[in-house]
């Protein structure tokens, strides 16, 4: 985010700082202009559109086939870890729908392995984290509900995230094959018990054929 490099606070801080006043019922950007003004920015020159921020996530989802594949693995196990560094879910699901909306990355048969996956995966974090932020409606036990500023193109977007989160709190989960609605505690590796035994046994193709085509799963043995 620019206000990191330009404060030269890190990142998490920044995060830290813009959550805790937005539990205090402040909005995304209010947050992020009063920690610029506290820093001895100017806070007009912080504007966030969301529409670029979806713009920004799908030209580095559609760049390469494979990043994108190892970055759908890495932010796969960070939503699942359970420290401190944890990727937050409402992230992770905004994350899901962009994907399963874009075309498949060009393939580079033989290329060597793209060398920025780092650097791209950290920007898919800060990226999604901020436009979870910006759509939807915070209060102090989460996402409450799609935020009134949110761009009428992106409403949909907002509503999906705000559901997958509340069944998640409530304990379920949303298979990221299949798309089924399973207890949180029967999921494997984020598949449904259905999904998770068809990939057992070659290499786990969850984000390669994408849920909207199913039938792809199981036909490579
Ligand atoms: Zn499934």
């Amino acid at each position: 985010m620019r206000i990191t490099k330009e404060t030269g606070i890190p990142y998490r801080k920044v995060a830290e700082r813009v959550n805790a006043s937005m539990a205090k019922g402040e909005g995304f950007l209010e947050s992020v202009r009063t920690l610029a003004l506290e820093s001895g920015l100017n806070p007009e020159d912080f504007h966030l559109d969301p529409l670029e921020i979806v713009k920004e996530i799908r030209k580095i989802l559609v760049q390469d086939y494979s990043q994108t594949l190892m970055i759908s693995a890495v932010l796969g196990q960070l939503v699942e870890s359970h420290d401190k560094e944890r990727y937050p879910p409402p992230a992770f699901f905004i994350f899901l729908e962009i994907l399963a909306e874009i075309d498949d990355a060009p393939r580079k048969i033989g290329s060597e392995p793209p060398p920025n996956v780092d650097e791209a995966t950290t920007r898919i974090i800060e990226l999604t984290t901020t436009l979870v932020s910006l759509i939807c409606e915070w209060g102090e036990t989460g996402i409450i509900g799609v935020s009134k500023e949110c761009a009428p193109s992106l409403y949909d977007l907002a509503r999906t995230v705000f559901r997958k989160t509340k069944l998640l709190q409530s304990g379920m989960w949303t298979c990221v094959s299949c798309g089924k609605i399973v207890n949180v505690s029967e999921t494997r590796s984020l598949l449904c018990p259905a999904c998770n035994s068809e990939i057992v046994n070659g290499s786990p193709q969850i984000f390669d054929d994408k849920a909207r085509d199913r039938t792809g799963y199981g036909q490579l043995n």
